[in-house]
């Protein structure tokens, strides 16, 4: 899945835990890149030196990074050291990036160290599909589930008011 599509869902998904909380759904947000350090050339690993390529090296890509595992792990963490609810946002986030790379060819090894991939493969990375379907429609379904209930009421009233 492509990094925008991640963040879509991880927003998503941090909605879905936090409501509208622009500190929680950021941390989602963030959380929804985070598996990807595990290779050098994704988008969150261009954007940091060094860190991506150790991690490819020793857990290699799409390995224990992108797994129920790494989730609880940063969740509990994150948890710990800086509040539950920013735990359970990261979790979020970081668990609908997983829940993305599931539906690609490779899948994830969600219960790792068991060596099983779990997928369902409807998705290329970077296909036409994704990038002019199931983006679009994600932002889409944003928009009308998050946003769209928070700003209705003004808009109900602009259009009577114009009407
Ligand atoms: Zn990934």
């Amino acid at each position: 899945m492509l990094w925008r599509t991640h963040l879509v869902m991880g927003l998503g998904a941090g909605y879905m835990v936090a409501g509208f909380d622009p500190v929680l759904l950021a941390v989602a947000g963030v959380g929804s890149l985070l598996p990807d350090l595990d290779h050098p050339n994704s988008w969150i690993g261009n954007k940091i030196p060094v860190l991506p390529t150790i991690t490819r090296g020793i857990l290699g890509h799409r390995g224990a990074l992108h797994s129920l595992a790494a989730t609880l792990a940063l969740g509990l963490l994150l948890g710990l050291f800086w509040g539950k609810n920013l735990g359970i946002a990261v979790a979020a986030g970081y668990l609908a990036h997983l829940v993305g790379d599931m539906f690609t060819r490779s899948g994830v090894p969600l219960l790792w160290p068991l060596p099983i991939m779990v997928k369902l493969p409807l998705v290329r990375t970077g296909s036409i599909l994704e990038r002019f379907v199931v983006f679009p429609v994600m932002i889409l379904g944003l928009v009308y589930w998050a946003v769209w209930p928070m700003v209705s009421g003004y808009v109900w009233r602009v259009i009577a008011w114009i009407g």
